[in-house]
């Protein structure tokens, strides 16, 4: 029988260990693929860390990571096409959308598979039980029939493609559901994955203006390549109040229509909510972490028709945009530039790397596991 390694986490702290599973010929309705790249996303740093219930230790050994794309090996009774109805084959590259809804709940009744309570859990499952590939840092990954799957372009690479899944999906979601408008002004609260990829997408949604602001010079130089039209240092301008002030002259002197916070920390959203101009949104897409809090005046969201959207996955069709938007755009745009990439036996070391990048912008700027060459 052909077996396949995967990285298994079982608590914050602790090594992951690579151990070797039966690869079992996929069920009806299942793809098989042979996984060949996979990034560490910010919120798999989360679960790392320790600042979620799984990462604290549930007793759950899991296979962690989702951005991912490879190759299919098996194609299970039924499956002959992808979400797009294009025949699909052994040997075809793909991505799929990486959680599964119930199908039994208000939210899926209605359509909005992204916001169904299973979806998020979906996420991470017991590696310990058949057909254990559920995870991205393994050789292998059983895409259920719940999981769209979408075909990669011949001409784009698999590092280019890897942060669709996730980071690139899920940043056009955001801006679709705060309805970012041709013309309008944008704030993005950190340059790391998520907030470079919207400050790209942004720009392509026609943002006359877009601000971006973090604490580390290389991350804002790439958002500049990026389409930001301005950049704050937090380095160079410490001080909160000031930094609102430079939006406020940026937008002279209304505010930002949109604030995009992709830091994931609570204590940035006061500022940001500061930022918005009178009937502005602020949208938050990185606050994953449960009871990280914030404290804020709520009058000026209603004294000035202000709102705040949280977002998280997407809808599927959400995926074959960003799919499309990076087949126009890797050559251009350098967040598409070959990863760092770790084999499967150093994903501690590369989990300690990202985290440094992380927290400092010092070293490795994105981290990925390669799966197969
Ligand atoms: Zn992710
Ligand atoms: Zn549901």
């Amino acid at each position: 029988m052909t077996t396949g390694r995967a990285a298994v986490f079982c608590k914050a702290g602790e090594p992951m260990v690579i151990r070797e599973f039966p690869v079992q010929d996929p069920d009806e309705g299942y793809t098989l693929v042979r996984l060949s790249v996979t990034n560490i996303c910010g919120s798999d740093l989360h679960v790392w860390r320790g600042e979620t219930p799984i990462g604290r230790g549930s007793g759950m050994e899991c296979i962690l990571g989702h951005e991912t794309t490879g190759t299919i090996t098996a194609l299970g009774k039924g499956v002959s096409s992808d979400a797009l109805g294009r025949s699909l084959k052994e040997g075809d590259r793909v991505v799929f959308t990486y959680y599964n809804s119930c199908g039994r709940c208000l939210a899926c009744l209605r359509g909005d598979e992204n916001q169904c309570g299973v979806s998020l859990m979906s996420v991470i499952r017991p590696a310990t039980i058949a057909p254990h590939f559920t995870g991205g840092f393994g050789e292998y990954y059983y895409v259920s029939p719940k999981q769209r799957m979408i075909k990669v372009p011949d001409h784009v690479s698999n590092e280019a493609v890897a942060g669709v899944n996730c980071a690139l999906s899920q940043v056009i979601y955001g801006l679709l559901q705060a309805k970012l408008s041709f013309g309008e002004t944008v704030v993005i609260q950190g340059a790391g994955g998520l907030g470079l990829y919207a400050t790209a997408v942004a720009r392509q949604m026609g943002a006359s203006c877009i601000i971006v602001i973090d604490a580390v010079s290389e991350r804002l130089d790439l958002a500049r390549r990026m389409g930001a039209t301005e950049v704050i240092d937090i380095k160079e301008i410490p001080d909160p109040k000031t930094r609102t002030g430079k939006v406020m002259s940026y937008t002279e002197g209304w505010g930002a229509d949109l604030v995009v916070e992709v830091v994931g920390r609570p204590e940035a959203m006061p500022e940001g909510i500061r930022m918005m101009g009178r009937g502005g949104r602020y949208l938050t897409l990185g606050n994953i972490t449960p009871k990280a809090c914030y404290k804020e005046d709520p009058s000026i969201l209603v004294g000035g028709n202000r709102s705040i959207i949280g977002v998280s996955l997407y809808p599927p069709i959400i995926l074959k945009y960003a799919i499309d938007f990076v087949a126009r755009e890797h050559e251009r745009l350098p967040l598409f530039d070959i990863p760092t990439l770790y084999d499967l036996e150093e994903i501690n070391q590369a989990f300690v790397d990202a985290d440094q990048f992380a927290k400092s912008g010092k070293g490795v700027t994105r981290a990925s596991i390669r799966l197969a060459s």
